[in-house]
């Protein structure tokens, strides 16, 4: 077995977080009337991707009735379908649509993390919760040593600078913002042992539906992440 696929079995058997287990189990019993007939996942849900990639996407966590249903990040949700037609368009993607675990979809040259790994109520995982989901990211970040980071939100971003922060370099920034660490959508850096972290606006439908995140601009982050990999100091 690979080491992601020994990581990801260890994060689906995962139950640390008390809060969260009861909820995304509730959920998944629950259920939401459109997905009656489905059996939910209601497990945290494991990184997927390229096992080669040199991009990492990191969002906040599961939505209750997207990935906690599906069992695949931004996989059967509003996100998702934000989401996936960009990576499509980008060539990460080898198709626009993500339903389930079987659609069919794969990802080139790109592997998709979350800050958490359990669906949250309100979407809000707590801090506490996010430190304890903390060592599976910085797990994959090892295996897969990528050259570049989208960090999908501000949480995420923080998550992200949380696990590198020996390496951060205050005085070095793309975009002007005068050295600081600082989230916004297209903020750009580079960490001293050379990763390149990219922000984007996470594609909730909050941010999308009323334009805060259009196509344009998120095409324009996966254009940016595309040529950061050839990029070096
Ligand atoms: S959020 Fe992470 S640490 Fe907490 S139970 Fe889920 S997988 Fe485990």
């Amino acid at each position: 077995m690979n080491p992601l696929d020994t990581l990801n079995k260890e994060i689906i058997a995962c139950r640390k977080c008390l809060r969260l287990v009861e909820w995304r189990e509730e959920v998944a019993r629950v259920k939401r009337k459109a997905y009656i007939d489905q059996e939910y996942w209601g497990k945290p849900v494991p990184g997927f991707g390229d096992s080669q990639a040199r991009v990492m996407v990191v969002g906040l966590a599961p939505g209750a009735h997207g990935s906690n249903r599906t069992g695949r990040n931004f996989t059967g949700d509003a996100s998702g379908a934000f989401l996936f037609p960009a990576l499509y368009r980008a060539g990460f993607a080898n198709q626009p649509q993500a339903e389930s675990r079987s659609d069919g979809l794969f990802l080139k040259d790109m592997y998709i993390a979350a800050a958490a790994r359990c669906a949250p109520p309100d979407n809000k995982p707590s801090p506490e919760e996010m430190n304890n989901c903390q060592p599976y990211l910085e797990q994959e970040f090892q295996i897969l040593q990528p050259k570049v980071i989208v960090c999908l939100g501000s949480i995420a971003f923080a998550r992200v600078l949380k696990i590198y922060s020996a390496s951060l370099r205050p005085s070095f920034s793309q975009n002007g913002q005068g050295g600081k660490w600082k989230f916004g959508h297209g903020a750009l850096y580079q960490l001293e042992n050379g990763i390149w972290i990219l922000c984007s606006y996470h594609p909730s439908q909050q941010n999308t539906l009323t334009g805060r995140l259009t196509e344009k601009m998120f095409d324009e982050i996966w254009k940016k992440a595309k040529t950061l990999l050839y990029e070096n100091l």
